[in-house]
C-alpha cells in the first residue's frame, strides 16, 4: 500500500482519512498534469479536482481523497448486482465511496456517485478491517458498487488483496470505462464484475453520459479474451433512448460474435430518476421483447430485472431447457445443477462459477458497521 502524504488530510481517526498517493498519471509540456485512470484524461493545474471530483491534483501530483472512506456497507444478495451464475444465494459485503467518471442523466445511484461532499462519505475503513468484516460475517465476497470503483482503483486494489488473502472474493460494479493500462492492475484483482453497458450508441453515451461506447466495449472483449474474470453484462432500457429492437438486435449480435453465448445479459427496468424525471418507467413488455431478442440471436442465458418476472429471472438449460435456478427477485426458488454445475436432466455444463450447493443468504439486505482492525492504529 502506498503511504499517506504528509500534510494532506486528517490524520486523526486513523491513517485513513487522507488523500493517498494516485497511480496512472503524467505531466504534460504545458505543466498540467494529466489522470490516465479514465478516458477523459483529465488535465489538472494545482488544486483541480477531475471531472469524478474524487481525483485531485494535490502537492505536485494526483491523489485519491476518498481512500478508506465510505458511503456505508451493507450485505446483500449477491444476485442484486446482478450477478446470478457467481455463487448463487450468497450474501455479498458492499459498499461504494462518492463520484463517479460518468455523467449518466438517468443515474440510479446519484446521491452517492453525484456527491461533492466528501464529509458524506462518514464510514471510514482500512481493507484489513473490510476483509475481517466480510469474513465476520459469512460473506463470500465483497462488491465495489454504488459508485464505480475504477476511480477508486488504489483503494479498491488494497481491498481486493487484503479479501484474497482471506479467501474472499471481489466483485467489481462497473461501467468498464477505464483505460487500457489501469484496467490490466484493476482486473487482476477481481473475481467477477457485472458491466453496464448503457446502450449501443455512440450518440447515446454522448448525450446522456458524457463519454464513449468504444472503450466499454473495449473492456468487455477484454474481459472475455484476457482474464478469467467471470463477468456478466447489465442494459438499463430507458424509454425512447435506447430500448429499440434495431439497437437490442445490435447489441445481441455484438455480444454473441465478441463475446460469445455463455456471457449472461441482463435487461433492467429504468425508473424515472436524476435529470430524467420526465421519462417514463420502462414497460414489462419491453424488457420480455429484449430478452426475446437476445435469445434469438444466441445468447443462452438472457434476464430481465427491476420487475417481478420470475420466468425471465429463472436459468435455463441451454441445450434441453431445464429449469437450473429458479428465481423470484433475489430469492432462489429451485436448484437443479449438480455439484460440478451441469444440469441434472441432461448433464450439460452451465457457465458460471458454482458451488458444490447454492447459498441461503435470501433477498435480505443488512447494512453493517465495519470496525477498525488493530492493523488499523494511528500513526
Ligand atoms: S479517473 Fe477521474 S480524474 Fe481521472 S481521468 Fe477519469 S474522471 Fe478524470
Amino acid at each position: 500500500m502506498d503511504q499517506p502524504i504528509e500534510g494532506i488530510g486528517e490524520r486523526s481517526d486513523a491513517v485513513l482519512r487522507t488523500a493517498m498517493p494516485a497511480r496512472y498519471w503524467h505531466r504534460l509540456e504545458d505543466g498540467r498534469i494529466q489522470c490516465d485512470v479514465c478516458p477523459r484524461y483529465c488535465k489538472l493545474h494545482e488544486g483541480q479536482r477531475g471531472l469524478c471530483f474524487v481525483r485531485a491534483r494535490q502537492h505536485d501530483q494526483i491523489v485519491l481523497t476518498t481512500y478508506g472512506r465510505s458511503s456505508g456497507f451493507c450485505i446483500d444478495p449477491i444476485e442484486k448486482k446482478p450477478l446470478v451464475h457467481f455463487l448463487p444465494g450468497t450474501p455479498v459485503l458492499s459498499f461504494g465511496t462518492a463520484g463517479c467518471n460518468l455523467t449518466c442523466k438517468f443515474c440510479q445511484n446519484w446521491d452517492i456517485s453525484k456527491a461533492r461532499d466528501l464529509d458524506r462519505i462518514q464510514d471510514v475503513a482500512s481493507p484489513a478491517a473490510i476483509a475481517e468484516a466480510a469474513a465476520r460475517s459469512g460473506c463470500r465476497s465483497v462488491a465495489f458498487t454504488y459508485n464505480d470503483p475504477v476511480i477508486f482503483l488504489e483503494y479498491a486494489v488494497d481491498v481486493a488483496q487484503a479479501c484474497r488473502a482471506r479467501g474472499i472474493k471481489t466483485v467489481a460494479v462497473s461501467a468498464g470505462y477505464i483505460a487500457p493500462e489501469p484496467r490490466v492492475e484493476f482486473f487482476r484483482h477481481m473475481d467477477a464484475a457485472n458491466i453496464d453497458l448503457k446502450g449501443f450508441t455512440e450518440g447515446f453515451y454522448k448525450n446522456l453520459c458524457t463519454g464513449k461506447l468504444t472503450p466499454v466495449l473495449e473492456t468487455l472483449e477484454y474481459l472475455k479474451h484476457q482474464t478469467n474474470v467471470w463477468f456478466e453484462i447489465t442494459t438499463l432500457l430507458i424509454p425512447g433512448e435506447n430500448d429499440s429492437a434495431a439497437e437490442i438486435e445490435a447489441e445481441s449480435a455484438w455480444v454473441m460474435d465478441r463475446l460469445g453465448p455463455d456471457v449472461p445479459l441482463h435487461f433492467t427496468a429504468f425508473h424515472p430518476d436524476w435529470k430524467m424525471l420526465d421519462t417514463p418507467p420502462t414497460p414489462p413488455q419491453t424488457l420480455r421483447m429484449a430478452r426475446r431478442i437476445a435469445m434469438q440471436a444466441g445468447l443462452h442465458y438472457v434476464y430481465t430485472g427491476n420487475i417481478h418476472d420470475p420466468a425471465g429471472q429463472t436459468t435455463y438449460c441451454h441445450a434441453c431447457g431445464a429449469a437450473l435456478i429458479g428465481r423470484d427477485w433475489y430469492e432462489l426458488t429451485a436448484w437443479n445443477l449438480s455439484a460440478d454445475g451441469a444440469c441434472l436432466a441432461c448433464g450439460t455444463d452451465c457457465a458460471g462459477v458454482f458451488e458444490v450447493a447454492p447459498g441461503r443468504w435470501g433477498a435480505r439486505r443488512q447494512p453493517i458497521k465495519v470496525r477498525a482492525t488493530a492493523a488499523d492504529a494511528p500513526i
